[in-house]
């Protein structure tokens, strides 16, 4: 796992600063001070770090009942995350999973829009590595950072530093679907793209999927917040992933109605065959 606490070069002018601990407690593992000065670090050393206050309070429940883990983990991630927010770009809205929706945000220029634990329900399943932490920043009309942890797994992946999708799709494609909420047609979908379907928690976890190449596109259209998918989105697009609604409209961010019931990622070349597909089975 990268090191929250390593600082870059040349960060002193511009650097902001802010104790890990302080946010929250004695619980914090990373006694160093997370240190940045560009709005994509940021998003990375965030997202990175409350994974691993998710991965060490995992350790510290592992004996108590999944619904308190869940509720924890939602909680501490989103204090840890809004309190560092709060200090580092004190200027900011925040639109939280875990917040009250702040309508300031609309009339603001900048806004992190931010998912403290994807994949609740997966995180508290002992040895699932399919959740996450999104922190992405919407600016003046379109997402210009992203950053997806994947704790269980060990990597952070970044609109900065996005991954190379490897090599050619599966035969057959590799088809991400919800765990708990598949596409009504997610079948029918399959069998038009020559694809198998592969159930998966976190809309994170499932992008960066078809990022690193285990899998080919993610097909979601059971209902999402814009939380859910601005940071996968951010990572997606920066690899040169295609994404878009399912019938092919953009992704727009910061609306007044946070909801965004259906997603589509996928390797750029499957794109066009996978959107005429969709359009015949969603009829
Ligand atoms: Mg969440």
């Amino acid at each position: 796992m990268p090191d929250p606490g390593s600082e870059p070069a040349g960060a002193a002018s511009r650097a902001a600063t802010v104790s890990a601990e302080s946010s929250r407690g004695p619980e914090s593992p990373v006694t160093s001070r997370l240190s940045c000065e560009s709005d994509p670090e940021l998003a990375r050393l965030l997202a990175t770090h409350a994974g691993v206050i998710l991965l060490r309070l995992r350790g510290t429940l592992r004996a108590a009942p999944p619904e308190r883990l869940r509720a924890e983990g939602d909680q501490r991630a989103h204090e840890f995350l809004t309190a560092a927010l709060r200090r580092l770009r004190p200027g900011d809205a925040v639109l939280s999973e875990e917040g009250a929706d702040d309508p300031r945000r609309l009339e603001a220029h900048r806004v992190w829009i931010i998912d403290p634990l994807d994949g609740t329900r997966e995180y508290a399943e002992p040895h699932r590595s399919d959740w996450a932490v999104h922190v992405a920043l919407w600016e003046r009309g379109a997402v210009v950072a992203g950053a997806v942890a994947l704790p269980g797994l060990g990597p952070t992946f970044s609109s900065e530093h996005p991954p190379t999708v490897p090599g050619q799709p599966h035969k057959p494609l590799r088809m991400l679907i919800s765990r708990s909420r598949p596409p009504a047609y997610a079948a029918a979908l399959a069998e038009r793209i020559g694809a198998e379907l592969v159930p998966m928690g976190s809309a994170g976890a499932k992008t960066m999927a078809v990022a690193r190449g285990e899998a080919d596109l993610y097909v979601h259209d059971g209902g999402q917040y814009e939380w859910d998918s601005a940071a996968p989105v951010a990572v997606a697009l920066a690899a040169g992933l295609h994404a878009s609604r399912v019938d092919g409209a953009p992704l727009r961010y910061n609306n007044a109605d946070p909801y965004q019931p259906d997603l589509l990622v996928c390797r750029p070349e499957l794109a066009e065959r996978t959107l005429a597909a969709l359009a015949a089975v969603r009829t």
